[in-house]
């Protein structure tokens, strides 16, 4: 296949992206080998290439056509200060940026950072920050263990990503207050989608992604209803043209087929009960199409 005719993908090599965007794709049908040694790999039944690399680098890639599209944390894009279209927010890998202060740090809101030393790897996101604020304060950026900053004496307090805030507590950090929040996002060059031949295999690809998140969210639900109740079982399911209603054998009782939504099941599930519904069958949806 020409070289020219297959879209390119950023993913982290390796670190808490990796599997999350790795299974994105898998679960679109896309097959690929990701030993975690090669930097480039090309999948075997898609117009699809794979470049394997650290996430920093991600917005820098795909800003500058290295990459067509990226999976990277929104943090990582906004702190690169590329321009970047969001194409989807994935959902995974959420977590904050929050500010953390050691023992006997006074925090009342963030003028309590005035003339402070803060230490962090996203000076551009957090000098927004400040600035919106009008905070002034000195940044001490580093690449990584920001946490151990106060106690070797660089900083006063901290501003680091979070998601449990276990390895805070393990610092004798405490964090008080969440400032922004990020989640992996896939990303593109803006005017990319504009782009032809390539912008239409990236279409194909969100089609693929939604078609299998849609159905993770759905559920197939199968149940036997008294037909004197089924106006009833429409309104409760809802959200939908017409069940599909099916005649049992027993006359006075139908057989119903529907779609609904997973974080509604319970609610109907109950509603179900209430108007004589038995035999409640619920099942997974693999793909589903709108
Ligand atoms: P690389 O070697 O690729 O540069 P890294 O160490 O910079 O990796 P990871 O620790 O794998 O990166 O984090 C990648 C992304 O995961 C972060 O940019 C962030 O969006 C997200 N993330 C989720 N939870 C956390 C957390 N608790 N700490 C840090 N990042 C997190
Ligand atoms: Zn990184």
């Amino acid at each position: 296949m020409d070289e020219q005719r297959r879209l390119r993908i950023a993913i982290q090599k390796s670190g808490r992206l990796s599997e999350k965007s790795l299974d994105i794709v898998h679960s679109c049908g896309i097959d690929f080998n990701a030993d975690g040694r090669v930097l480039r790999e090309v999948a075997s039944n898609f117009p699809l290439e794979f470049l394997f690399v650290r996430d920093d680098d991600i917005p820098t890639y795909v800003a500058d056509d290295v990459a067509d599209i990226g999976i990277v944390g929104r943090n990582e894009v906004d702190e690169s200060g590329y321009e970047l279209e969001v194409v989807r927010d994935l959902g995974f890998a959420a977590c904050r940026l929050s500010i953390a202060v050691p023992e006997g740090f006074r925090y009342e809101g963030l003028k309590s950072l005035e003339g402070r030393r803060i230490a962090t790897s996203y000076p551009r996101i957090l000098s927004g920050i400040l600035e919106d604020n009008g905070v002034k304060a000195t940044l001490v950026t580093v690449s990584g263990s920001v946490e151990i900053t106060p106690t070797v004496g660089i900083a006063d307090c901290i501003c680091d990503l979070v998601s449990t805030g276990t390895t805070l507590r393990m610092n004798g950090l405490r964090e008080v207050e969440a400032i922004y929040h990020t989640s992996a996002v896939m990303v593109c060059r803006p005017g990319f989608r504009q782009d032809g031949e390539k912008a239409a295999i990236l279409d194909r690809l969100l089609l693929r992604m939604d078609t299998v998140n849609n159905a993770r969210k759905k559920k197939y639900i199968l149940f036997n209803l008294p037909a004197d109740r089924i106006d009833d079982a429409a309104r409760i399911v809802g959200g939908m043209k017409s069940p599909t209603v099916t005649p049992l054998l027993d006359r006075s009782w139908v057989s119903v087929q529907s779609v609904i939504a997973e974080d509604r099941f319970w609610s109907v599930f109950e509603d179900l009960r209430a108007i004589g519904a038995e035999g409640i069958l619920v099942m997974p949806i693999e793909k589903m199409s709108d």
